[in-house]
């Protein structure tokens, strides 16, 4: 199953071609603030499936005619690994490494839409440059989750893109700015994804492909990422992890198009201004 969200906060599913408006099965008020609305729906989903799925045949909506948005507005917490990928620290010429240094945090405001334009900051000389990650998002929380049972933690996945401007700033700052975080283009369910340890992730700047790599290739993998981070933090329903780029990043500029592609979890593109 696939779960965005779409025209102001209303959420949808996805099933074998067909999508559906779930909103007012799940009797959401779309304009509540904070929006939440699909955090709620993940940490309680299993038991809405049932009245979802009643509902769902009675709100066909074609996909094609709405307006994506992110999938989840406002996680408790978006986490980060670092360099992830050996050959992405070799071209960084980069000491660091996810096995050692462990996660950082972005911002959750730098969390932006499949249709929402990566917007750059007026930093003059400094490079700015996209990072094609795979999106995990935790479904039941937890601490201190082992990795063997780190998959049944997993919600979904999704494209993510993680912007950052180089330099010597905090990291935080650096890849926290206002659109830094394009996700999306929705969630797909964790059953949907055959093997989440090869999933092939491809990032492309105006029709040249700048990254092309498989999550095989991980230093930390996705039960790992979840074990250390929960040795830490809490993992709440909705959580997002970024996994780390491989190598290939490079600068955008104004007027760029960045489209990213992963296996099995979706593709989207996104005008750089
Ligand atoms: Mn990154």
């Amino acid at each position: 199953m696939k779960l965005f969200r779409f025209d102001g906060g209303r959420i949808g599913i996805e099933r074998d071609g067909s999508a559906f408006d779930i909103t007012d099965a799940l009797g959401i008020d779309i304009n509540a603030w904070p929006p939440v609305q699909t955090v709620q729906l993940i940490a309680d989903f299993d038991h809405r499936i049932p009245s979802i799925e009643k509902h769902a045949k009675t709100r066909p909506i074609d996909l094609a005619q709405v307006r994506l948005e992110v999938p989840i507005a406002w996680p408790n917490k978006l986490l980060a690994y670092p360099v992830n990928y050996v050959k992405h620290g070799l071209e960084m010429k980069s000491k660091n490494r996810a096995d050692l240094n462990g996660f950082f945090l972005k911002a959750n405001s730098s969390l932006s839409g499949p249709n929402d334009p990566i917007v750059l900051p007026d930093l003059p000389g400094r490079e700015i440059h996209h990072e094609c990650e795979l999106g995990i998002v935790i479904g039941k929380g937890g601490k201190n989750i082992s990795r063997a049972d780190a998959y049944d933690h997993v919600f979904g996945y999704a494209c993510l893109i993680d912007m950052v401007v180089r330099g010597n700033e905090e990291r935080v700052m650096r890849k926290s700015y206002d659109t830094f975080c394009p996700f999306g283009p929705w969630i797909v369910t964790a059953d949907e994804v055959p093997d989440p340890a090869n999933l092939q992730a491809r990032l492309w700047v105006n029709d040249e492909l700048r990254q092309n790599a498989n999550t095989r290739d991980l230093i930390v993998d996705i039960p790992e990422m979840i074990e250390i981070a929960s040795r830490v933090a809490t993992l709440y329903p909705g959580d997002i992890i970024a996994t780390g780029t491989p190598e290939g990043v490079g600068p955008v500029q104004r007027g760029d198009r960045v489209r990213i592609a992963i296996d099995h979890v979706g593709e989207m593109t996104l005008d750089v201004q």
